[in-house]
């Protein structure tokens, strides 16, 4: 079979003197959505910053697209295609839907232009001269996806999009993410939400303590809850 799209192996990270992860293993496929799933703590956060270079020391191996990025800065990172959407989004207030769209650089070439970003998100439209400040937590989240979209990254990870926000905009992300992945893109996800990852993903890694200790495909979720009861929680 091809090479993943993501193949993460041996993954080490530290912030300062803290060893945080311990030897991270996935693989994401080109049009996959997967998530890392795990209790507070577990290192899921710092595995996306730490793949994308955002950790203060990072050891073992970042393949995307065959290429190895262990050793390259986060701005050639996201040059070579990988973009992380924050927990806490990074909405500029002061700017208004568009601006905030237009702000990341365009990193490489087959990202969405501005007229299909806002057929992908009516709402994000009608509020295009809307500040930041005005938008509510649903519309920040889409439109923090959304301005990813236009860069040309190819793999998209979204840490907790879901988190604080209302069951029909958890909804609404859920049909975004799906109609995203139709387009070709890749997500790697993260998630507390349970249920809200059973709707999207193909497959799921747990992890605790700072390393991947289960991985189960969307099929097999169901099933195997008494044997991820312990790292989960649910
Ligand atoms: P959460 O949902 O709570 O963010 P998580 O699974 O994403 O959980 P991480 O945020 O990756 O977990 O945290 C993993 C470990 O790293 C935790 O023990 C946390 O306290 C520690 N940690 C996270 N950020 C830092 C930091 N900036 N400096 C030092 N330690 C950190």
């Amino acid at each position: 079979m091809a090479e993943p799209l993501l193949k993460v192996e041996g993954l080490e990270a530290w912030y300062g003197e803290s060893h945080v992860l311990h030897g991270v293993g996935i693989e994401v496929r080109q049009g996959e959505v997967v998530t890392l799933l795990g209790r507070n703590g577990a290192g899921k956060t710092t595995t996306l910053r730490a793949i994308m270079g955002l950790v203060g020391k990072r050891q073992g191996s970042v393949r995307f697209e065959g290429q190895e990025l262990i050793g390259a800065r986060s701005d050639r990172i996201a040059r070579a295609g990988i973009a992380l959407c924050p927990e806490e989004r990074g909405i500029f207030a002061s700017l208004d839907v568009t601006e905030n769209l237009l702000l990341p650089p365009v990193v490489r070439a087959g990202g969405m232009d501005l007229e299909a970003i806002y057929t992908l998100f009516p709402n994000l439209k009608e509020r295009a001269r809307s500040p930041g400040t005005k938008l509510s937590g649903g519309e920040q989240q889409m439109l923090a996806i959304a301005r990813i979209l236009r860069t040309g990254a190819r793999l998209l990870m979204l840490d907790e999009p879901t988190e604080g926000l209302a069951p029909v905009i958890v909804q609404q992300i859920g049909r975004t993410i799906r109609e995203i992945k139709a387009r070709g893109f890749t997500v790697l996800l993260v998630e507390q939400n349970f249920r809200f990852a059973q709707t999207v993903a193909d497959r799921h890694y747990v992890m605790e303590h700072g390393q991947v200790v289960d991985a189960v495909s969307n099929e097999e979720l169901a099933g195997s809850m008494d044997r991820l009861h312990a790292y989960l929680g649910v």
